[in-house]
């Protein structure tokens, strides 16, 4: 399973990755490993490595490689962490998430988008990704504070539920905007005060729920 389409995925990271500034060598690593085709629909699987987002159904996507592996990267995870992901989709961001971080949390509102991305996970031998089903626009308290949180649906503001579910030093990364048009944001929590930067534009789905759209 490992070895299919190893040279799409090999030249993946050398040419949407590796070229356009991605060099942490473990984000590299989990790229080359993780099958992208996995988690795409079965009809689309021959396009897995190209470089674009792939609808995976209910009007969503996975998204695209670079991006996923930029926001990875800036979020600078150790792997002693626990991380929240808002927006499981697929479950491709979670799988690279559980090759860098101790415990991975996902949340997803469509159940069964939840339900399907648990199988590739579970034949990937995934054991540290925790899949729940839910709005995670105000995150997934049960199991918080977490190091750091990805968002992977567009926010029209930053929800405070959270910001205030990250750790001292825990850093978030979410898109930041209206429907089409987005800015990744990357925060960081220093006790009670949170420091911003904003970063490249991007074009994700609507984050839906309370503190969504
Ligand atoms: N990270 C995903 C991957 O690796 O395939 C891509 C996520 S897709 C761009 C955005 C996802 O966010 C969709 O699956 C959508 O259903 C989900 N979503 C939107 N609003 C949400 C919310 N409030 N809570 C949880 N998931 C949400």
């Amino acid at each position: 399973m490992l070895q299919e389409f190893l040279d799409e995925r090999k030249r993946m990271v050398e040419h949407q990755l590796r070229a356009r500034g991605i060099n942490d060598a473990c984000v590299l690593a989990a790229f080359e490993l993780i099958p992208r085709h996995l988690f795409m629909p079965q009809e689309s699987r021959e396009w897995a490595y190209e470089d674009c987002p792939h609808p995976i159904g209910f009007g969503q996507t996975i998204s695209q490689p670079y991006i996923v592996a930029y926001m990875t990267q800036m979020l600078e995870l150790l792997d002693t962490e626990r991380v929240l992901e808002v927006g499981t989709g697929s479950g491709y961001q979670a799988a690279i998430l559980s090759r860098l971080v101790r415990e991975v949390h996902t949340v997803e509102l469509i159940p069964t988008l939840a339900n399907r991305a648990a199988h590739p996970l579970a034949d990937l031998g995934v054991t540290n990704v925790f899949i729940h089903i839910g709005d995670g626009s105000q995150g997934w308290v049960k199991s918080a504070p977490y190091d750091a949180i990805i968002v992977t649906a567009a926010a029209p503001r930053v929800p405070k539920s959270l910001l205030n579910q990250l750790t001292d030093h825990g850093r978030m990364i979410l898109p930041v905007g209206d429907s089409g048009y987005q800015k990744l944001e990357l925060w960081q929590r220093e006790g009670n005060s949170f420091l911003q930067e904003t970063l490249l534009p991007v074009a994700f789905v609507p984050l839906r729920g309370k503190e969504g759209v």
